[in-house]
């Protein structure tokens, strides 16, 4: 789905609402909560990925599942005039970038289906083919890339596969080949030895392919942590993750910075003395008298109940430990003495002290699931 494209005005009074096919109403009276999405940030982490590969390389950013949640339809945008192409998971997805303006090549990871192989040609999308059954598909005038299997085991055509995909290729002269790819499994962790055995694997199958068909194998963790030391560049890459500011992996990358910051604010606090609790379950206790706020954010906006009495919110640059289960639409914090005033911004995450990164690691999962799970309910903000 496509998130809210709203926009600011300069007195706060009112939200814009511009998608108007959204059934999500944006909440236009009070700025409970919104996500600011920086695209200065977005082009210093262009800048780090560019660093880091061969001069030349062409970007296909992925911007699949709304881009991570950011919105795909401004960061596409934003990034037409830098980049090759776009990567997208579903052609619905492809559609909705064209529908929009979007001029560059768009490339569907997903394989195509006799539901939807009609929107390739209508909508100009290049499709990921891995069996002769997907070229069988695709209409007359389509282009397509193949995509190999190297060990991920997910999509991709098997070694086994391949000659007679090869074969079935040959035959197919209405259709263009455009490009030869494959996906690594393990690039996030950067002592894995087995993205030269898939790099390896590569190099030799992708050579029975036309030479001037675009290669790629590279995703973030490639980007950052092998692309200096092995030849894995080729003509493109895929940088998703990194691209919205995050590290790939456990490792933290110093040259890449969260474009988003999601912000709220207090709408209410209440004194509690020593030893009383607070909220369900009683899973925490003032260890003094002092003050709980209450923001209007909950599981049911994207917030990790696992994160309950585990992260920290910020109020004027000053870091304050969240208390108590976090409810579906409230999460409390203690502020201990300091009655801060009604209102004040909160933020849960930020480019700076609160990362999605940290988020993840102690929710046992990687900064991609919560930047896709924050709902489309929360307004998305653009600057920069
Ligand atoms: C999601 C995806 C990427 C980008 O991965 P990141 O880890 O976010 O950089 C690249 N290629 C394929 C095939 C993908 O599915």
């Amino acid at each position: 789905m496509a998130s809210e494209h709203i926009e600011l005005p300069s007195d706060n009074s009112s939200l814009v609402k511009i998608n108007a096919q959204s059934s999500i109403v944006v909440d236009q009276a009070s700025m409970n909560q919104h996500i600011t999405i920086d695209f200065l940030k977005l082009h210093q982490n262009i800048e780090a990925i560019t660093n880091n590969v061969a001069p030349d390389t062409q970007l296909w950013p992925v911007i699949k599942d709304d881009a991570y949640g950011h919105g795909a339809i401004p960061i596409a945008k934003r990034l037409a005039s830098q980049v090759h192409g776009f990567c997208v998971v579903r052609p619905s997805e492809g559609v909705i970038l064209r529908e929009s303006g979007i001029r560059q090549p768009i490339l569907v990871f997903e394989p195509p289906n006799e539901h939807n192989i009609a929107v390739y040609k209508s909508h100009n999308l290049i499709a990921s083919v891995s069996h002769i059954t997907h070229l069988d598909l695709l209409e007359p005038g389509c282009s397509y890339h193949v995509n190999i299997d190297t060990g991920m085991k997910r999509l991709g055509a098997s070694i086994e596969e391949l000659p007679v995909l090869s074969q079935a290729i040959e035959k197919r002269k209405d259709i263009y080949g455009k490009g030869v790819y494959t996906h690594f499994y393990k690039a996030d962790d950067p002592g894995s030895s087995t993205v030269a055995k898939q790099l390896d694997l590569f190099q030799k199958l992708q050579s029975q392919f036309p030479i001037e068909w675009l290669r790629h194998t590279a995703n973030s963790g490639a980007i950052f942590h092998y692309a200096k030391q092995l030849p894995l560049s080729f003509d493109a890459v895929r940088p998703g993750v990194c691209l919205y500011g995050y590290s790939a992996g456990i490792q933290a990358i110093d040259s890449l910075s969260p474009l988003l910051s999601w912000q709220s604010r207090l709408i209410h606090h209440q004194p509690v003395k020593k030893g009383e609790s607070v909220s369900y379950g009683a899973r925490w206790r003032a260890p003094r008298e002092g003050w709980v706020g209450v923001i209007p954010v909950g599981y049911a906006h994207g917030l990790p109940r696992l994160l309950s009495n585990q992260m920290q919110l910020s109020i004027e640059g000053i870091l304050y430990e969240q208390v108590g289960s976090i409810t579906m639409d409230f999460t409390l914090v203690w502020l201990g003495e300091n009655k801060i005033p009604l209102g004040s911004p909160v933020f849960l995450l930020d480019s700076d002290q609160l990362r999605a990164n940290m988020w993840a690691e102690k929710t046992q999962t990687i900064a991609h699931e919560i930047t896709t799970r924050i709902s489309p309910k929360v307004p998305r903000v653009y600057i920069g």
